[in-house]
């Protein structure tokens, strides 16, 4: 997934997503080149998603900026294209891009939107001539909201939703990998 790390030395303009992890958009040329269609920055700054006892906080607490923050100017992608670019029968979507590593961890082709907001109309094509496309659904108001709006869109979805207040990733931590693998038929 190509995923770095902001460090101490970045070059000008990146100083602001220091101490966050890079989350690459990679993208396949015609001739199988890789190129980066995105960056966007995972905020992993231990004064934002650790307590005082190093312990990682159940809510992280990001001031001025997003725990997922986005470039100026960015227009938003799929997250994980290649997976469509790979023959497969079934897809998953998750909202956002950890809950996108965690899916693919488990071995699930899939890829992340960017929430509800992130959704393109011309988006839905991508998704003809599936035989089911899974939609993972956060156990919660807006993880359920999410996946009835992008099901509405593609007629062969079917929404997974998690347990009430967990995410895949809390999920998968919760119950194991074949839990998310038995979800969406794999097991
Ligand atoms: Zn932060």
């Amino acid at each position: 997934m190509g995923l770095g790390f902001v460090g101490a030395s970045v070059p000008s303009g990146f100083e602001m997503y220091r101490g966050m992890m890079a989350v690459p958009y990679l993208r396949y040329g015609p001739l199988g080149e890789l190129s980066v269609a995105q960056l966007r920055f995972r905020c992993v700054r231990s004064e934002c998603v650790k307590d005082q006892n190093g312990e990682f906080l159940e809510k992280e607490t990001h001031v001025g900026h997003g725990k997922m923050n986005s470039m100026p100017g960015d227009v938003g992608h799929i997250y994980n294209t290649s997976d469509l670019a790979r023959y497969h029968d079934e897809i998953a979507i998750c909202e956002g891009e950890p809950d996108t590593w965690t899916t693919k961890q488990c071995g699930i082709p899939v890829v992340g939107i960017q929430g509800a907001n992130g959704w393109k109309p011309h988006f839905t094509e991508l998704f003809e001539g599936y035989r089911i496309v899974w939609v993972l659904a956060d156990g919660d108001d807006a993880g359920m909201k999410f996946a009835t709006f992008v099901a509405e869109k593609i007629p062969v979805a079917r929404i997974i939703p998690m347990d009430p207040g967990l995410d895949v990733n809390k999920s998968v931590k919760a119950h194991g990998e074949d839990f998310l693998r038995e979800k969406v038929g794999m097991k």
